[in-house]
């Protein structure tokens, strides 16, 4: 059995990690790591989630099995905060573990629904989305994204490809926080798209995955909100992993708005028997935790706050980035944690090995890997890499 497989390649990320931890320069960067960092390179525990990791352990009785749902109130509460308080009714929802168990539950549920359908996939985009999606078996169609030499997203291009979707195809879009070009769709942009699934009868499957990592709660889900209302059909993908900063609780939900209650209970039944055939149920503590700093005003406004303050240092680090220089001017202009440098795959492993600085060779950084202190030395090398 075994000997019949074959070697895989080792995650180019991980490696780049491990590659950055060995090194022994004081002045190394690492902007390959995919999390939040503070000032001082931690990922830290949210004080809000500390102190509902301390409630929970005094209120939980049981570790009893939950069911395929998840926490149904969590769900519930985070379905309030992407879609707003009083959304439509044929929303309804499951807890997955993180975005990618929703994102590859999604692609399920429309793999099972069959009929031909094809999701447009922007490129770039995230490299997990192609294996999530790819895996369940529904075909993949590119459209254009992001056009490196300019910095901007190639909306005509894109507009171009979406209008030779077919009715009932999908299309994948990143709610907020582009990965990996922190190009996001402006609200004019949102709209056209919205305006193009409701007159084709296209599908939006929205990966959220950084709400409150751009521009704060409300305006980072503005764009998810608007093209799902104008669909009859859509899928949303959400993790708590990065604005909950729970990365290793795998927390996150599925989404589905369907066009009637009737179609609504029948989705969500087959979505359960597929979570019964992959994971059988999610695992409960980031879902508990979350859900109790939502139910407590305090916690709640806690979390908030620090969410705020995360999104404030990513775009203080994007401010400064912008100013060492015109070339990074465009830096400011994007949002989260990623951004894309011009730079070849050379001049990224010459960086490595020049500077300690430790990037993925598409020139993606996380921008949050720089503290206050590194960010003119990261810029100077990076702009000397640009001209040599
Ligand atoms: N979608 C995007 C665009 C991401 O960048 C990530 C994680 O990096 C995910 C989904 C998956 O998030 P999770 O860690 O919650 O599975």
């Amino acid at each position: 059995l075994f000997d019949r497989l074959e070697a895989q390649p080792a995650d180019s990320l991980i490696a780049l990690i491990a590659l950055a931890e060995a090194d022994p320069r004081p002045t190394k960067i690492d902007v390959g790591v995919g999390v939040y960092r503070d000032s001082d390179g931690n990922t830290p525990i949210l004080r809000a989630v500390k102190k509902a990791e301390r409630i929970l352990e005094q209120v939980q009785t049981t570790k009893s099995y939950i069911g395929s749902q998840g926490d149904a109130r969590f769900t519930q509460l985070i379905g309030e905060i992407v879609f707003g308080p009083n959304h439509d009714p044929n929303i309804v929802g499951l807890q997955t573990p993180g975005g990618c168990g929703a994102l590859r539950i999604g692609a399920d549920l429309i793999a099972r629904a069959g009929g031909d359908i094809r999701i447009f996939v922007g490129q770039p985009t995230w490299p997990n989305h192609a294996p999530l999606i790819g895996t369940a078996g529904v075909p993949m169609v590119d459209y254009r994204y992001y056009d490196r030499a300019t910095h901007r997203i190639d909306f005509d291009a894109m507009m171009e490809s979406l209008k030779g979707a077919r009715r009932g195809d999908v299309v994948l879009l990143h709610g907020c926080c582009h990965n990996p070009t922190g190009a996001d769709l402006d609200a004019d942009q949102w709209r056209a798209i919205a305006d193009l699934v409701a007159a084709r009868g296209l599908i939006p499957f929205v990966d959220l995955a950084y709400q409150g990592l751009g521009n704060g709660l409300e305006p980072d889900a503005a764009g998810t909100r608007l093209v799902v209302q104008a669909a009859e059909q859509a899928l949303v993908a959400q993790s708590c992993d990065k604005n909950f900063g729970i990365y290793r609780e795998r927390t996150g939900n599925l989404f589905i708005k369907a066009s009637s209650p009737a179609q609504a209970e029948v989705a969500f039944g087959n979505l359960i028997g597929l979570a019964r055939t992959m994971w059988s149920m999610p695992p409960d503590h980031g879902a508990a935790v979350a859900r109790i700093v939502l139910e407590d005003p305090d916690l709640r406004a806690d979390w908030h706050a620090e969410l705020t303050d995360m999104c404030a240092r990513i775009r203080r680090i994007r401010a400064r980035l912008a100013a060492a220089d015109p070339r990074l001017a465009y830096i400011g202009g994007e949002h989260g944690m990623f951004s894309m440098l011009p730079l070849t795959p050379d001049q990224v492993i010459g960086l490595r090995a020049s500077h300690g600085i430790y990037m993925a060779p598409s020139g993606r950084f996380n921008v949050v890997g720089l503290s206050d202190d590194s960010v003119d030395r990261f810029a100077a090398a990076v702009l000397e890499a640009m001209d040599g």
